[in-house]
Protein backbone atom coordinates (compact mmCIF):
# COMPACT_ATOMS: atom_id res chain seq x y z
CA UNK A 1 0.00 0.00 0.00
CA UNK A 2 1.27 3.47 -0.61
CA UNK A 3 1.94 5.85 1.91
CA UNK A 4 -1.62 7.85 1.06
CA UNK A 5 -3.46 5.08 0.68
CA UNK A 6 -2.17 4.73 4.54
CA UNK A 7 -2.92 7.91 5.49
CA UNK A 8 -6.37 7.61 4.12
CA UNK A 9 -6.81 4.61 6.08
CA UNK A 10 -5.70 5.83 9.27
CA UNK A 11 -7.69 8.96 8.51
CA UNK A 12 -11.31 6.63 7.81
CA UNK A 13 -10.33 4.70 11.36
CA UNK A 14 -9.99 8.52 13.44
CA UNK A 15 -13.51 9.39 11.60
CA UNK A 16 -15.86 8.27 14.41
CA UNK A 17 -13.79 9.82 17.23
CA UNK A 18 -14.23 13.17 15.03
CA UNK A 19 -18.09 12.07 16.05
CA UNK A 20 -19.05 15.18 18.09
CA UNK A 21 -20.80 13.42 21.10
CA UNK A 22 -22.08 15.72 22.96
CA UNK A 23 -23.22 19.40 21.63
CA UNK A 24 -20.62 21.96 21.43
CA UNK A 25 -20.64 24.89 24.02
CA UNK A 26 -18.90 28.66 23.88
CA UNK A 27 -17.10 28.78 27.11
CA UNK A 28 -14.18 30.68 28.78
CA UNK A 29 -13.55 30.20 32.53
CA UNK A 30 -10.51 32.12 32.48
CA UNK A 31 -11.27 35.96 33.24
CA UNK A 32 -9.57 39.10 35.04
CA UNK A 33 -11.56 42.11 35.48
CA UNK A 34 -10.50 45.60 37.36
CA UNK A 35 -10.74 44.15 40.58
CA UNK A 36 -6.91 42.32 39.77
CA UNK A 37 -5.21 43.27 36.94
CA UNK A 38 -7.54 43.47 34.31
CA UNK A 39 -9.99 46.24 32.81
CA UNK A 40 -13.52 46.77 33.30
CA UNK A 41 -16.27 45.79 35.56
CA UNK A 42 -17.08 42.03 35.97
CA UNK A 43 -20.77 42.74 34.32
CA UNK A 44 -18.80 44.24 31.32
CA UNK A 45 -17.75 40.63 30.76
CA UNK A 46 -21.03 39.23 31.04
CA UNK A 47 -22.67 41.58 28.90
CA UNK A 48 -19.67 40.76 26.56
CA UNK A 49 -19.90 37.21 26.66
CA UNK A 50 -23.65 37.25 26.09
CA UNK A 51 -23.71 39.32 23.19
CA UNK A 52 -20.14 36.87 21.76
CA UNK A 53 -22.68 33.61 22.22
CA UNK A 54 -21.21 32.45 25.31
CA UNK A 55 -23.33 29.99 27.17
CA UNK A 56 -21.20 29.70 30.30
CA UNK A 57 -18.47 32.50 31.93
CA UNK A 58 -16.01 31.81 34.53
CA UNK A 59 -14.01 34.39 36.57
CA UNK A 60 -10.72 33.78 37.87
CA UNK A 61 -9.36 36.48 39.14
CA UNK A 62 -5.78 36.62 40.35
CA UNK A 63 -5.84 35.34 44.15
CA UNK A 64 -4.64 37.46 47.08
CA UNK A 65 -1.12 36.95 47.75
CA UNK A 66 0.26 37.32 51.47
CA UNK A 67 2.81 40.16 49.63
CA UNK A 68 2.88 43.22 47.42
CA UNK A 69 2.31 42.86 44.27
CA UNK A 70 0.84 44.76 40.83
CA UNK A 71 -1.28 41.58 39.67
CA UNK A 72 -3.45 40.44 42.44
CA UNK A 73 -6.73 41.31 43.62
CA UNK A 74 -6.16 42.44 47.46
CA UNK A 75 -7.49 40.24 50.29
CA UNK A 76 -9.56 43.05 51.90
CA UNK A 77 -11.97 42.67 48.09
CA UNK A 78 -12.35 38.73 48.11
CA UNK A 79 -15.80 38.81 49.73
CA UNK A 80 -16.57 41.84 47.84
CA UNK A 81 -15.43 40.01 44.58
CA UNK A 82 -17.66 37.00 45.45
CA UNK A 83 -20.52 38.81 46.33
CA UNK A 84 -20.34 40.82 42.90
CA UNK A 85 -19.72 37.24 40.63
CA UNK A 86 -23.04 35.46 42.89
CA UNK A 87 -24.77 38.54 41.85
CA UNK A 88 -23.97 38.45 38.53
CA UNK A 89 -24.83 34.96 38.32
CA UNK A 90 -28.34 35.77 39.52
CA UNK A 91 -29.09 38.60 37.53
CA UNK A 92 -28.33 37.49 34.09
CA UNK A 93 -29.57 33.55 35.00
CA UNK A 94 -31.32 32.28 31.83
CA UNK A 95 -29.11 34.22 29.14
CA UNK A 96 -25.68 32.82 30.68
CA UNK A 97 -24.22 30.74 33.33
CA UNK A 98 -21.96 32.76 35.65
CA UNK A 99 -19.16 31.01 38.02
CA UNK A 100 -16.66 31.96 40.33
CA UNK A 101 -13.29 30.94 40.48
CA UNK A 102 -9.77 31.95 41.26
CA UNK A 103 -6.12 32.17 39.85
CA UNK A 104 -4.38 30.82 42.46
CA UNK A 105 -0.57 31.32 42.23
CA UNK A 106 1.51 28.26 43.48
CA UNK A 107 4.20 29.29 45.41
CA UNK A 108 6.95 26.95 45.78
CA UNK A 109 8.01 25.67 49.28
CA UNK A 110 11.42 27.06 48.42
CA UNK A 111 9.93 30.73 49.60
CA UNK A 112 9.82 29.57 53.09
CA UNK A 113 10.08 25.62 53.50
CA UNK A 114 9.56 24.69 57.21
CA UNK A 115 11.71 26.28 60.04
CA UNK A 116 15.05 24.53 59.21
CA UNK A 117 14.94 26.31 56.11
CA UNK A 118 13.72 29.86 56.91
CA UNK A 119 17.32 30.98 56.79
CA UNK A 120 18.40 34.09 54.90
CA UNK A 121 19.26 32.55 51.72
CA UNK A 122 15.84 30.44 51.34
CA UNK A 123 13.60 32.62 52.29
CA UNK A 124 14.05 36.59 50.92
CA UNK A 125 15.03 39.44 53.09
CA UNK A 126 11.46 41.36 53.44
CA UNK A 127 8.90 38.44 52.33
CA UNK A 128 6.44 37.42 54.90
CA UNK A 129 5.97 34.22 56.61
CA UNK A 130 3.82 31.94 54.81
CA UNK A 131 4.25 28.04 52.81
CA UNK A 132 2.69 26.89 50.06
CA UNK A 133 -0.65 25.56 51.33
CA UNK A 134 -1.53 29.24 52.48
CA UNK A 135 -1.88 30.54 48.75
CA UNK A 136 -3.63 27.11 47.69
CA UNK A 137 -5.80 26.66 50.31
CA UNK A 138 -6.46 29.97 51.62
CA UNK A 139 -10.08 30.64 50.03
CA UNK A 140 -11.26 27.80 47.96
CA UNK A 141 -14.73 27.13 50.19
CA UNK A 142 -17.71 28.26 48.28
CA UNK A 143 -15.73 28.29 45.01
CA UNK A 144 -16.60 26.77 41.77
CA UNK A 145 -13.60 25.99 40.65
CA UNK A 146 -9.93 27.36 40.60
CA UNK A 147 -6.92 27.41 38.11
CA UNK A 148 -3.35 27.07 39.46
CA UNK A 149 -0.61 28.37 38.16
CA UNK A 150 2.94 29.44 38.48
CA UNK A 151 4.28 32.85 37.74
CA UNK A 152 6.51 34.09 40.61
CA UNK A 153 10.15 32.66 41.50
CA UNK A 154 12.00 33.33 44.90
CA UNK A 155 14.66 35.65 43.86
CA UNK A 156 15.69 39.30 43.23
CA UNK A 157 15.86 42.04 46.11
CA UNK A 158 11.72 41.88 46.32
CA UNK A 159 11.70 38.16 47.27
CA UNK A 160 10.31 37.20 44.10
CA UNK A 161 10.29 37.61 40.28
CA UNK A 162 7.94 36.95 37.42
CA UNK A 163 8.45 34.67 34.66
CA UNK A 164 5.91 36.41 32.77
CA UNK A 165 6.46 39.97 33.12
CA UNK A 166 9.81 41.95 31.00
CA UNK A 167 12.24 40.07 29.16
CA UNK A 168 14.71 41.62 31.37
CA UNK A 169 12.84 40.16 34.69
CA UNK A 170 13.21 37.31 33.08
CA UNK A 171 16.46 37.09 32.71
CA UNK A 172 17.03 38.44 35.99
CA UNK A 173 15.76 34.75 37.12
CA UNK A 174 17.74 32.92 35.00
CA UNK A 175 20.92 34.99 35.78
CA UNK A 176 19.96 35.36 40.01
CA UNK A 177 18.62 31.69 40.76
CA UNK A 178 19.90 29.91 37.98
CA UNK A 179 23.38 31.11 37.26
CA UNK A 180 22.50 31.94 33.59
CA UNK A 181 21.34 28.60 32.73
CA UNK A 182 18.42 28.42 30.39
CA UNK A 183 18.18 25.04 31.11
CA UNK A 184 18.42 25.24 34.63
CA UNK A 185 15.58 27.81 34.56
CA UNK A 186 13.00 25.75 32.73
CA UNK A 187 13.98 22.57 34.57
CA UNK A 188 12.96 24.70 37.33
CA UNK A 189 10.14 26.01 36.62
CA UNK A 190 8.91 22.77 35.32
CA UNK A 191 9.85 21.52 38.31
CA UNK A 192 7.30 24.09 40.67
CA UNK A 193 4.13 22.86 38.05
CA UNK A 194 4.84 19.22 38.87
CA UNK A 195 5.33 20.04 42.92
CA UNK A 196 2.17 21.77 42.04
CA UNK A 197 0.22 19.23 40.91
CA UNK A 198 1.55 16.26 42.43
CA UNK A 199 1.10 18.32 46.29
CA UNK A 200 -2.33 20.37 45.72
CA UNK A 201 -3.80 18.31 42.38
CA UNK A 202 -5.95 21.33 41.21
CA UNK A 203 -8.61 21.00 39.16
CA UNK A 204 -6.86 22.68 36.26
CA UNK A 205 -3.45 23.77 35.15
CA UNK A 206 -3.24 27.27 34.24
CA UNK A 207 -0.78 28.34 30.73
CA UNK A 208 1.61 24.77 31.21
CA UNK A 209 4.29 26.35 29.29
CA UNK A 210 3.82 30.05 30.28
CA UNK A 211 8.39 30.33 30.46
CA UNK A 212 7.95 30.44 26.76
CA UNK A 213 5.73 33.53 26.83
CA UNK A 214 9.67 35.49 26.67
CA UNK A 215 10.91 33.58 24.39
CA UNK A 216 9.97 34.72 20.75
CA UNK A 217 11.67 33.70 18.23
CA UNK A 218 13.24 30.78 20.22
CA UNK A 219 15.40 33.46 21.27
CA UNK A 220 16.67 31.52 24.74
CA UNK A 221 16.01 28.28 24.05
CA UNK A 222 14.33 25.58 21.15
CA UNK A 223 11.01 23.86 22.32
CA UNK A 224 12.75 21.44 20.40
CA UNK A 225 16.00 20.61 22.04
CA UNK A 226 15.42 16.63 23.41
CA UNK A 227 16.40 18.39 26.76
CA UNK A 228 13.07 20.69 27.03
CA UNK A 229 10.96 18.12 25.28
CA UNK A 230 12.15 15.74 28.19
CA UNK A 231 11.55 18.44 31.11
CA UNK A 232 7.67 18.04 29.69
CA UNK A 233 7.37 14.52 29.03
CA UNK A 234 8.36 14.21 32.56
CA UNK A 235 5.79 16.15 33.40
CA UNK A 236 2.46 14.35 31.99
CA UNK A 237 2.62 11.32 34.72
CA UNK A 238 2.05 13.36 37.56
CA UNK A 239 -1.08 15.28 35.85
CA UNK A 240 -2.16 12.62 34.61
CA UNK A 241 -2.58 10.91 38.25
CA UNK A 242 -3.72 14.30 39.80
CA UNK A 243 -6.68 14.47 37.24
CA UNK A 244 -5.97 17.71 36.46
CA UNK A 245 -7.99 19.47 33.40
CA UNK A 246 -4.87 21.39 31.38
CA UNK A 247 -6.38 24.85 29.96
CA UNK A 248 -5.37 25.55 26.40
CA UNK A 249 -4.92 29.49 27.12
CA UNK A 250 -4.98 31.69 23.96
CA UNK A 251 -3.76 34.47 26.06
CA UNK A 252 -0.13 34.94 25.01
CA UNK A 253 -1.93 35.43 21.41
CA UNK A 254 -3.87 37.97 22.28
CA UNK A 255 -1.20 39.82 23.70
CA UNK A 256 0.65 39.48 20.39
CA UNK A 257 3.56 37.26 23.07
CA UNK A 258 3.17 33.97 21.59
CA UNK A 259 2.77 32.55 17.46
CA UNK A 260 0.86 29.49 19.13
CA UNK A 261 -1.59 28.48 22.21
CA UNK A 262 -0.37 27.89 25.94
CA UNK A 263 0.77 24.62 25.54
CA UNK A 264 2.08 24.67 22.23
CA UNK A 265 0.64 21.73 19.72
CA UNK A 266 3.47 18.85 20.11
CA UNK A 267 2.29 19.46 24.17
CA UNK A 268 -0.99 18.61 23.21
CA UNK A 269 -0.31 15.37 21.25
CA UNK A 270 1.19 14.03 24.49
CA UNK A 271 -1.37 15.33 27.10
CA UNK A 272 -3.69 13.34 24.13
CA UNK A 273 -1.93 10.19 24.49
CA UNK A 274 -2.19 10.42 27.87
CA UNK A 275 -5.54 11.01 27.95
CA UNK A 276 -5.89 14.24 29.73
CA UNK A 277 -8.59 16.42 29.47
CA UNK A 278 -8.82 19.58 28.08
CA UNK A 279 -10.54 23.13 28.78
CA UNK A 280 -10.23 26.01 26.23
CA UNK A 281 -10.03 29.55 28.18
CA UNK A 282 -8.91 33.28 27.06
CA UNK A 283 -7.30 34.33 29.98
CA UNK A 284 -8.99 37.66 29.07
CA UNK A 285 -7.91 40.85 30.52
CA UNK A 286 -10.76 42.82 28.04
CA UNK A 287 -13.93 42.00 27.20
CA UNK A 288 -13.11 42.06 23.89
CA UNK A 289 -10.48 39.52 24.33
CA UNK A 290 -13.21 37.10 25.81
CA UNK A 291 -13.01 34.79 23.00
CA UNK A 292 -9.77 35.57 20.79
CA UNK A 293 -8.01 32.82 18.41
CA UNK A 294 -10.72 30.53 20.13
CA UNK A 295 -10.94 29.50 16.09
CA UNK A 296 -7.58 28.86 15.74
CA UNK A 297 -7.22 27.07 19.33
CA UNK A 298 -10.14 24.44 18.78
CA UNK A 299 -8.40 23.84 15.18
CA UNK A 300 -4.93 23.01 17.05
CA UNK A 301 -6.89 20.90 19.60
CA UNK A 302 -8.71 18.72 17.02
CA UNK A 303 -5.72 18.30 15.50
CA UNK A 304 -3.51 17.39 18.41
CA UNK A 305 -6.35 14.43 18.60
CA UNK A 306 -9.16 15.88 21.22
CA UNK A 307 -12.69 15.37 20.08
CA UNK A 308 -14.08 16.88 23.45
CA UNK A 309 -13.63 19.60 26.20
CA UNK A 310 -14.20 19.90 29.61
CA UNK A 311 -16.51 22.43 30.40
CA UNK A 312 -18.14 23.32 33.86
CA UNK A 313 -21.95 22.87 34.48
CA UNK A 314 -23.97 23.76 37.43
CA UNK A 315 -23.43 20.21 38.22
CA UNK A 316 -19.66 19.89 38.09
CA UNK A 317 -17.48 19.06 35.07
CA UNK A 318 -19.28 17.65 31.66
CA UNK A 319 -17.69 17.25 28.09
CA UNK A 320 -18.84 19.22 25.11
CA UNK A 321 -17.74 18.91 21.78
CA UNK A 322 -14.87 21.11 20.12
ZN1 LIG B 1 -1.76 33.42 34.82
ZN1 LIG C 1 -4.76 34.67 34.20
Amino acid sequence: MTRTGLAILDYARKLPEYEPRTKKMKTNYHTHHAICDGKDEAEDYVRAAIEKGFDALGFSSHAPLPFANRWTMPKEKFSAYCAEIRRLREAYAGRIEVYLGLEIDFISGEFAAGPKARTAQRRPAGLPDFSPESSLSWPPAGLDYYIASVHVFPCGPNGYREVDHTPEEYEAIRDEKYGGGMRAFAAGYYAYIEELVRRFRPPVLGHLDLIKKNNPGEKYFSENSAWYKDLVRGLIPAIAEAGTIVEVNTGGLARGRTTTVYPSPWILRLLREADIPLMLNSDAHVPENLDAFFDMARAIIREAGYTQLRVLRAGGWETAAI
